[in-house]
């Protein structure tokens, strides 16, 4: 466990499938260099297979004596899918048909293959929602667990978990151990890469790409142990966010505020059956765990007490009229930990992703 923890909350009521996030996020990390295939950051539509191709049945993570499960290594073009490019020289001097305007391989599979089906019958009771994903930062990431090398660390100061590339062999046991498969596989260089939860701008008090960027103001970023933080008082205060698969047992940082509402059912004329409702909640008990409940009624009632009152601290949280209402960070307290580190905080961040623990000053080994 770190001295003190970062975490993020999403709140899935707010989310509008944009992407803006992960185009956020590729522009910045994975559009280069072995990375194109991968997501730090994605947004898929829940139910659906999700990001590899049907992740929460690739084992991984803890049971409940505190063991790590076996997992498996998703394939690239069946589970990822082979991110494919265009010939858009084809474009140049006029239109392009079909015959001479095509991707450079013929795609089989790709993240967001199942954007926006969902499940039920279109139009009675189909039903879906945004479910974005980062690398959880977790409190015991399976990740670290599972490599052989010990090559994977949990920063002191901020809990970001993060791969020594120095250190990494490219054995890919964490990718197996990690119960959310947000840790990939770098064929260029052979070691294993993941989300830094933008560990730079973080340091200079600004939130991760993803989150700044976020159209729908959807993430919250801060310190855990801050109570002044929007992240701590949704996750402690209120208990209204919740780990994705907390069942897992890596003790993931990034919370949900989950769905809270969802349109009536119709009958077969078309008319709305009143008191029904489209999202089973056995899907959200499945993602948040029996804590969905009690979430969801304080939501609710404070939904109630901001329309009868005008007051709810928690709804004027979940709005976010500015940027400084959803992220807490200091740069100060960075800072001074790179002082007693001694270490320089505006470091390239190659040189800084790889200092990990076994990166001695001045060499590698
Ligand atoms: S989500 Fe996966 S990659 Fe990230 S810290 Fe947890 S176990 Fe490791
Ligand atoms: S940018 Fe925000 S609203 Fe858009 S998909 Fe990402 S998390 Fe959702």
């Amino acid at each position: 466990m770190s001295k003190r923890q970062l975490a993020m909350v999403m709140d899935l009521n707010k989310c509008i499938g944009c992407q803006t996030c992960t185009v956020a996020c590729k522009t910045q990390w994975t559009n280069r260099n072995g990375r194109e295939y991968m997501y730090w950051n994605n947004v898929e539509t829940y139910p659906g297979t999700g990001y590899p191709k049907n992740w929460m049945e690739l084992g991984g993570g803890f049971d409940a004596a505190g063991d790590l499960q076996p997992g498996v290594i998703p394939n690239l073009e069946a589970d990822y899918g082979v991110p494919w490019d265009y010939n858009y020289e084809s474009l140049m001097g006029g239109m392009a048909d079909s015959n001479t305007f095509h991707p450079h391989v013929s795609p089989t599979w790709g993240p967001n293959w199942d954007e926006d089906q969902g499940a039920g019958a279109f139009p009675q009771d189909n039903y879906f929602f945004y479910l974005p994903r980062i690398c959880n930062h977790c409190t015991n990431p399976g990740c670290l667990s599972a490599c052989p090398r010990d090559a994977i660390f949990k920063r002191e100061e901020d809990g970001v978990v993060l791969v020594d590339l120095d250190r990494c062999q490219g054995y890919r046991y964490c990718i197996a151990g990690c119960p959310y498969k947000k840790i990939y596989f770098n064929p260029k260089i052979s070691k294993s890469e993941k989300c830094i939860l933008c560990f730079p701008r973080i340091e200079q008090g600004l939130p991760p790409a993803c989150a700044q960027q976020c159209v729908g103001r959807i993430r919250f970023v801060g310190f855990l142990d801050d109570e002044e933080s929007q992240v701590y008082k949704l996750v402690h205060k209120y208990k209204v966010a919740l780990g994705l698969r907390s069942d897992y047992g890596t003790q993931p940082n990034v919370y949900y505020i989950p769905p809270t509402e969802s349109p009536a059912k119709f009958d077969a004329e078309g008319k709305i059956i009143e008191g029904s409702t489209r999202l089973p909640i056995e899907e959200l008990e499945k993602l948040f765990g029996p804590a969905v409940h009690d979430s969801i009624k304080t939501l609710k009632a404070e939904m109630k007490k901001r329309k009868e009152t005008g007051m709810s601290e928690l709804m004027d949280l979940l709005i976010a009229y500015q940027h400084s209402d959803m992220f807490r960070l200091d740069n100060h307290y960075y800072q001074e930990v790179a002082k007693q580190n001694k270490r320089n905080p505006l470091a390239p961040v190659d040189t800084r992703y790889i200092a990990g623990k076994f990166t001695k000053a001045g060499g590698h080994h």
